[in-house]
């Protein structure tokens, strides 16, 4: 088995310092195969035997909730927008061409 540390983890060491684990260079996040260590890291929330389910860093979880945020304000933008054009096209006026010279 393997386990997946969080991104900003760059070595573990566990029990005395001369067991080690670092992150490769050029590889994302930190992996470990090692059958003293996974038992040990298995219930560490900044571990996952689950590459799909690796913890994310603080960093990480704000920049979500930040896009997660925009895409609400422009869902929400582009509703309002429709809602617009719906209420034109009810009062039976044409809907303003966009990015026609006047
Ligand atoms: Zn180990």
């Amino acid at each position: 088995m393997t386990i997946y540390g969080r991104s900003d983890i760059d070595s573990i060491s566990i029990g005395d310092a001369d067991h080690t684990h670092e992150r490769k260079k050029g590889d994302g996040n930190i992996t470990i195969t090692c059958a003293f260590c996974e038992p040990r890291l298995i219930n560490d929330p900044m571990w996952s035997s689950n590459p799909r389910e690796i913890p994310l860093t603080p960093d990480e979880v704000h920049d979500i909730e930040d896009a997660q945020n925009n895409i609400s304000r422009f869902e929400a933008m582009r509703i309002a927008e429709d809602a617009r054009a719906a209420a034109d096209m009810l009062r039976g006026d044409t809907p303003k061409a966009r990015g026609s010279a006047r």
